[in-house]
């Protein structure tokens, strides 16, 4: 049941009611206790106040004590008080009659315990009135003495008052507060288990409905009521982990329907030579060479595609090993220059270095070799004839920028942003018909990940009918020490 939200929700509050209307109970308890107590004594002393001021006139007049207590007291009676004259030896010298029943129904207090107040009445030392309570089994009266020094004795005046109505009335309260606090405890545990379940339906509907979603129907969303409150916001939020999660999913599906495309075309060539190569049981030599060389062919270009494809595996699990090492970006840029003449001189494509100022660099040199290389073969492949390719390398303050810029056609304007994909080719057909060393449209995507390895940048600077301008920027982070 502790596993519940809406339990846990409902005992917190409970116990935290609990305390605080144990707390309040108490002290409107105590503050009840307090004011009554207070009106009691104000109303003793009050009555003693009198009964020693008519005692000192009386006394005056008929100049005894006792004569004038007996005068006093013996026509008083009440219920529910009791006025008394004793001696300093806590005899009693005069006292207000009991009163008698008036009617048959009307309760009788225990009498006041005379025996009990008048050793109070001896203990009482000094002139100040005392206040004491006389207890019996209902309660008890409060009594107030006080002695008096007087020219015929030692006398002491008291007054009590019954509490038996204030003990019973504070009785009374205890036992309501004692059973109303569990019956509101109660309530408010249902209303809050109520609340607390009409809190939480929205998240039990968003539960259900998010149980239901799996990677056939990822492009479903949860329904959000209010996307302001609480769980209107962890609806947004799970959505847009819905639609990045579904947006992964597409890629995937993608890059394994492209991947198996490209890998099919080198395994069918293959397929095709053997069998031919097969179907006939003598052929001519040279016929078998041709196909053994149209097989390497296909061999080395489905080797390609599967040692790119792990590199890129690597570089998207964070694992891209960079071997860094000292090197001169210059030199890297001048050994790609010179290994490309030849396809730039059969293209009919003239290269031009620009700018090459000696460039220290901390860098995995193959990996950024290659970078520089399929950035160069790019331009010479898919340049026209008689276009030209220049290559600068411009030192910056915050790092080196390698630009590589072609007089091509450029790359129509709806290409431009996808280039980088996994296996995008901006004209798949002219790129396979080219029969270059890329051709798979996965060059730039890895070169992209090297760039980015290097905590570098590698972006399409400009490209339009004039041609194109691809930059590689390295941080100066990289320069050996
Ligand atoms: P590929 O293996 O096809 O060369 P890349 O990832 O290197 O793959 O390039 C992706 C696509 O970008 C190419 O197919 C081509 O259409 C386009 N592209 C790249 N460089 C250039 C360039 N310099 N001029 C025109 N198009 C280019």
């Amino acid at each position: 049941m502790l596993n519940s939200v809406r339990a846990r929700l409902t005992l917190w509050h409970t116990a935290v009611l609990a305390v605080l209307l144990g707390l309040f109970a108490a002290g409107a308890y105590l503050f009840v206790v307090r004011i009554t107590r207070a009106r009691t004594d104000a109303a003793v002393l009050d009555a003693l106040s009198d009964l020693t001021s008519e005692l000192a006139a009386e006394g005056a007049q008929q100049g005894t004590t006792r004569g004038a207590a007996t005068d006093i007291l013996r026509e008083r009676r009440f219920r529910t008080s009791a006025l008394a004259v004793f001696d300093c030896a806590g005899r009693t010298v005069a006292s207000s009659l009991p009163r008698p029943r008036s009617a048959p129904g009307e309760d009788r207090e225990p009498p006041l315990d005379m025996a009990r107040l008048a050793a109070f009445a001896v203990a009482a030392r000094g002139g100040a009135p005392r206040l004491v309570t006389v207890p019996d089994s209902e309660g008890g009266y409060r009594a107030a003495v006080v002695p008096l020094l007087l020219p015929d004795g030692c006398f002491v005046a008291s007054a009590a008052l019954s509490i038996h109505d204030e003990v019973e009335t504070l009785d009374t309260a205890r036992l309501a507060l004692a059973a109303a606090i569990p019956v509101a405890l109660l309530l408010s545990a249902l209303g809050g288990w109520l609340l607390a379940r009409r809190s939480l339906a929205p998240m039990i509907a968003l539960r259900e409905r998010a149980a239901r979603i799996g990677a056939t129907n990822l492009g479903e969303r949860l329904p959000i009521a209010n996307p302001a409150d609480e769980v209107g916001r962890l609806a947004t939020v799970f959505n847009a982990l819905l639609a990045r999660l579904e947006r992964a999913f597409t890629q995937q599906r993608q890059f394994m329907a492209d991947a198996s495309h490209e890998l099919r075309t080198p395994v069918a060539v293959v397929q095709h030579e053997v069998s031919l190569a097969l179907s006939r049981s003598h052929r001519p030599a040279a016929e078998y060479e041709d196909a053994l060389r149209v097989v390497r062919d296909a061999g080395r270009r489905l080797r390609r595609i599967v040692d790119d494809l792990f590199l890129l595996a690597r570089a998207d699990a964070g694992e891209l090993r960079v071997h860094r090492g000292p090197l001169y970006l210059d030199e890297a840029i001048g050994s790609c220059v010179r290994e490309l003449r030849s396809l730039a001189q059969r293209r009919g494509v003239s290269v031009r270095v620009e700018a090459l100022p000696e460039a220290p660099f901390l860098g995995d040199e193959a990996l950024l070799h290659r970078v520089v290389l399929n950035l160069l073969e790019n331009a010479i492949k898919y340049a026209p004839p008689e276009a030209s390719v220049s290559v600068r390398l411009l030192v910056e303050a915050r790092g080196y920028r390698v630009e590589v810029e072609d007089t091509g056609s450029g790359i129509p304007a709806e290409a431009q942003p996808r280039i980088f994909e996994r296996f995008f080719r901006a004209d798949a057909a002219r790129a396979r018909d080219e029969g270059g060393p890329g051709g798979a449209g996965l060059g730039l995507a890895i070169a992209r990940s090297i760039a980015e390895a290097h905590d570098g940048r590698l972006e399409l600077a400009r490209s339009g009918p004039t041609g194109s301008v691809f930059a590689l920027t390295l941080p100066h982070a990289g320069e050996p020490a």
